[in-house]
């Protein structure tokens, strides 16, 4: 089955508008004069968005939110509905990322519901899941991505996942950490992760199922883990506020 890869980049809560929209223009000219085969998601802080939308404008990058509420809309101060994120728009939406996880206590009941959300305003996910170091080390990593899979995708309809659904698998013991997960670890759970999917869904539909790397991607370790066969692309996060970084990650593919 061919997937076309994706390489997203998370700026998390890092630039400013001036400095995003110098970033994005230049990873937008970057790109321009290059053929570039992947599909490109950069996903800015929430404000800076529509300004990133227009600085690359006339080029392959998509753009993509770090979280979304999942109500529509309602007394939720300082929340982002799917709604107010497909009226922009935007394409693509990151949910579960494990800082969520972590510092707004978002449990996969929750995700679920964004996801539910997302799916409902037609803007694709990039549904994250991964294990602590402690899980990995104590023989858990499976138990807990097959959980955080089941959780966060109960009661949806398997024909509409394919096409706005890619799941990011990110070893939080290899964000932001430098540490990285070998190309044989990696592919040995993104092929748990499909089977768990078929599961879920089906065969046919898992197999259409981008499944995305995270943790640590650089332009040094990109080329091995994206030849995988079950990496569909990578979810990048320091390396992302980089031109000269996130380039040859691109490239790579
Ligand atoms: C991330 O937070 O999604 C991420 C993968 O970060 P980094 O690439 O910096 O490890």
């Amino acid at each position: 089955m061919k997937r076309r890869p994706i390489i997203a980049g998370n700026w998390k809560m890092n630039t400013t508008l001036n400095s995003a929209t110098t970033l994005v223009n230049e990873l937008a000219q970057a790109i321009n004069k290059k053929h570039v085969q992947a599909e490109i998601v950069i996903c800015p802080p929430f404000p800076f968005l529509l300004p990133c939308q227009t600085a690359s404008a006339n080029s392959v990058i998509k753009l993509g939110a770090q979280d979304i509420h999942f109500e529509k809309n309602g007394a939720y101060t300082g929340d982002i509905s799917a709604e107010m994120l497909a009226s922009i728009p935007c394409q693509y939406v990151i949910i579960g990322h494990s800082e969520r996880r972590k510092y707004h206590h978002e449990t996969n009941a929750i995700i679920n519901k964004k996801i539910k959300a997302a799916l409902g305003s037609r803007i694709q996910i990039i549904f994250c899941i991964g294990e602590s170091n402690t899980e990995r080390e104590t023989g858990e990593t499976f138990n807990v991505l097959s959980t955080q899979l089941i959780e966060g995708l109960k009661g949806l309809e398997s024909q509409v996942l394919p096409t706005t659904l890619s799941i990011a698998y990110e070893p939080i013991w290899a964000i932001g950490t430098g540490k990285v997960a070998t190309p044989t670890q990696a592919q040995e759970t993104h092929e748990f992760i499909r089977t768990t999917l078929s599961n879920i869904t089906s065969t046919e539909v898992a197999d259409k199922i981008r499944i995305l790397y995270g943790g640590s991607v650089k332009p040094d370790n990109a080329k091995e883990l994206l030849s995988q066969p079950d990496i569909d692309g990578a979810l990048v996060g320091g390396a992302s506020l980089s031109v000269a970084q996130l380039l040859p990650i691109i490239e790579s593919i």
